[in-house]
């Protein structure tokens, strides 16, 4: 059900005017005698204000006009994301750490709640790396693909649709949401040909996202349900039996797309796209990403987030979102702080449009 954000300030604004029921004006209003108020009320009100200290009025309407702010801009946000998509790139330290990733949690239940049909993809490099590392397989990346032999497929599939996957899943319906955990390959979900490099390297089964099984996921949206997606996709055609391990940027922004997303979120270990000295450039657009690939600002796993956040865009995905995902509560931060139609909190991250 969604509600406009013009009426709940007109009803703000009325609170603000008008005295309550029990006669006492608004904190920081005068006293109005209406109906059965009465003298003795205004000096009980005298009383009360006494007890709470001197500064009430003034300190306790700063914190109603605070609290009465940040409301309406989530109520904005809300409005115009409740019904739409939101895909979140679930990946970095917002995940290796403990209390990041129950906050995490914490937001995916909190946006569903809320009516945003939230998707998750999400990625485990350090999961995988310390796993090859115990069964003892080699892996290497170029251009930030990690290079995937049959074993590293093996390997990643095991631990991302594992214990990975699971652990978000359950995450989320621990911190009062509905998720269901699932692989690439479940239902068709991520279909993939084999990635090629440009600098022609030999990435092994690394899959490109080729098509999206859009409809199993509106299914699972429309039952009330957050799907989590683990990156490993399935051949197509002759190939459907091959497992390809996906990048999860590449997996989301493909998502995110075929979908039409509102918008789609990398979270990630780092403020967002930095320049050559260091500092966060806040709004990208498609030619300045071409740009700064080609003179190699940005590189390694930099490079397939803003390739696929541009992809997604040219889609027709409202907005991309590289979003420092060590700051506590940062996708919700992201989604809900800078109000209706906005672009992102303003506080930090990079966004990408068309
Ligand atoms: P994730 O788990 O978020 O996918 P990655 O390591 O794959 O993490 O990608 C993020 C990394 O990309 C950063 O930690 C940084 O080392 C690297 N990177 C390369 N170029 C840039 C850039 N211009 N701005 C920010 N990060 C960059
Ligand atoms: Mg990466």
């Amino acid at each position: 059900m969604r509600f406009s954000v013009v009426p709940l300030a007109i009803v703000a604004a009325g609170l603000a005017a008008a005295p309550l029921a029990n006669g006492f004006a608004p904190t920081g209003g005068a006293a109005v005698s209406t109906g059965t108020f009465t003298a003795s009320h205004g000096a009980r009100r005298q009383q009360l204000l006494f007890a709470a200290g001197d500064d009430i009025s003034t300190e306790a309407s700063t914190e109603v006009d605070d609290f009465a702010l940040d409301a309406l801009k989530v109520a904005g946000a809300v409005n115009d994301l409740a019904d739409q998509t939101i895909v979140v790139k679930y990946g970095g330290n917002a995940m290796t750490s403990d209390d990041l990733a129950s906050k995490f949690c914490e937001d995916v239940a909190a946006l569903q709640k809320l009516g945003v049909r939230v998707v998750v993809v999400h990625g485990g490099g350090p999961q995988i790396k310390s796993m090859l590392e115990k069964v003892g397989v080699e892996s290497r990346f170029e251009g930030g693909m990690r290079v995937s032999s049959t074993e590293v497929v093996e390997v990643a599939e095991m631990v991302l649709c594992g214990s990975v996957n699971k652990k978000i899943a359950s995450g989320i319906c621990s911190a009062g949401g509905i998720a269901i955990g699932m692989s690439g390959r479940d239902a068709n979900i991520l279909q993939c040909t084999k990635m090629v490099d440009k600098s022609g390297y030999d990435l092994g089964y690394v899959g490109e996202v080729k098509d999206v099984n859009v409809e199993v996921l509106e299914d699972l949206l429309d039952m009330g349900i957050v799907p989590v997606i683990s990156p490993i996709g399935t051949g197509i055609g002759d190939e459907k039996d091959i497992a390809y391990n996906c990048n999860a940027d590449v997996a989301a922004g493909r998502i995110a797309g075929e979908m039409r997303a509102a918008r789609v979120i990398f979270l990630t270990d780092i403020a967002g796209v930095l320049d050559k000295k260091m500092e966060l450039l806040k709004e990208l657009n498609i030619q300045d990403v071409k740009d700064l690939i080609d003179d190699e600002t940005i590189t390694d796993g930099m490079i397939p987030k803003v390739t696929y956040a541009t992809d997604a865009v040219q889609l027709g995905v409202g907005a991309a979102f590289i979003t420092d995902g060590r700051v506590p509560h940062a996708l919700l931060r992201e989604v809900l702080a800078g109000g209706g139609d906005s672009m992102g909190t303003g506080e930090g991250g990079t966004i990408v449009t068309n």
